[in-house]
């Protein structure tokens, strides 16, 4: 792929800095990512301290061809194999058993590794002109909601890190996938959907944070995505109007300032409350998934109240449902 000139001129420097044990935010199809050679522990730990990342939360090894997955997995399991061919590059992590040439920081210990090949033209240049895999978490602080802009990484890191402007497409991160069970098993959702991975592997579960009580990667047990408003999430709408009308005059009388945030359209004759201001997530469950980092972290400053009506767990769903479910104060059913 072409690149203007003075994109080029970044990727190369984006690549030298990684080279030199340094750190790079750059964007992917899914969320901007916080890249660092995988293979250098110092330069792993900087991502870990830049965001404030536990050391037992793992990091996803990023490649630019596919034949990489040996540098970074021990095997390739018939089935990861089937989902490479149909999702690679795309938003599936797979977890493997770890090559040994991985170091433990990466990988917080464990004997797996999580890696994948994103679909971004300036990630995917950064990697190959890195000549290395590179470590990258998504571009946040750690429990803060996921940066899908550039400004959203100055918020962050001031200008603490070096970036690479982009356009992110997806908006949620990757569907991370173990694939060293013997049922695989989804430990977060995605935009590759449980269905589209059943239709090509068969059965698989999903990872249940409130019912697995001792989570396969430790990272699943922390705190995520946290706005700087309180989130409320309403699974359904008629709930939801009740609750608003109901808290009325807390929302007068307090003068907290709450954004409600309807999926695909607005009820009718929904009356005009003071201090409460009406929004839509999205007119469908894709552009629900690409806006809500970017209503996390842009509305959150603005207001103290957010209040999301929840989706079907389907399909993109499914991911989105797990983002607000965590990042939730407080959830109505
Ligand atoms: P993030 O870096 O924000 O995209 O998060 C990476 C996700 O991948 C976290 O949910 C990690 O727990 C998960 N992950 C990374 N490595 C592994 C692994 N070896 N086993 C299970 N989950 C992993
Ligand atoms: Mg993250």
């Amino acid at each position: 792929m072409r690149f203007g000139k003075e994109i080029e001129r970044k990727i190369a420097e984006a690549a030298e800095i990684i080279k030199g044990g340094g750190v790079v935010a750059f964007p992917t199809e899914t969320v901007y990512g916080l890249g660092a050679n995988a293979y250098d522990e110092k330069a792993v730990k900087k991502i870990f301290e830049l965001k404030g990342r536990p050391q037992d939360n793992p990091l996803i090894v990023h490649i630019s061809k596919k034949q990489d997955i040996y540098l970074v997995a021990r095997e390739v399991p018939h089935n990861a194999k089937i989902l490479i061919r149909e999702f690679w590059p795309g938003p599936l992590t797979l977890v493997l058993p770890k090559n040994p040439s991985i170091p433990d920081v990466v990988t917080a210990g464990l004997d797996t590794v999580a890696v994948r090949m994103p679909a971004h033209p300036i990630a995917l240049k950064i990697i190959k002109l890195s000549g290395v895999p590179i470590a990258a978490p998504s571009a946040n602080i750690s429990g803060k909601p996921s940066a899908t802009q550039p400004e959203h990484i100055k918020k962050y890191f001031g200008e603490k890190v070096f970036i690479i402007e982009g356009k992110v497409k997806i908006g949620i991160e990757s569907t991370v996938l173990d694939m060293t069970e013997d049922i695989p098993k989804i430990l977060r959702p995605g935009a590759i959907t449980k269905e589209m991975i059943e239709r090509k592997i068969g059965k698989v579960e999903v990872f249940d944070y409130i019912k697995d009580s001792i989570p396969k990667s430790p990272g699943l047990k922390y705190r995520h995505y946290a706005p700087d408003a309180d989130l409320i999430l309403i699974l359904n709408r008629k709930k939801m109007i009740e609750f608003i009308a109901q808290n009325k005059e807390l929302w007068e009388l307090k003068g907290r300032k709450v954004a409600v945030f309807f999926f695909q359209k607005k009820p009718v004759n929904f009356e005009h409350i003071p201090n409460v201001h009406i929004f839509i997530s999205g007119k469908n469950l894709r552009e629900f998934a690409k806006n809500l980092f970017k209503i996390l972290i842009e509305k959150g400053e603005k207001y103290d109240v957010m209040i999301f009506e929840g989706v079907e767990e389907k399909g993109i769903g499914l991911g989105i449902m797990n983002r607000l479910k965590k990042a939730a104060k407080i959830i109505v059913d």
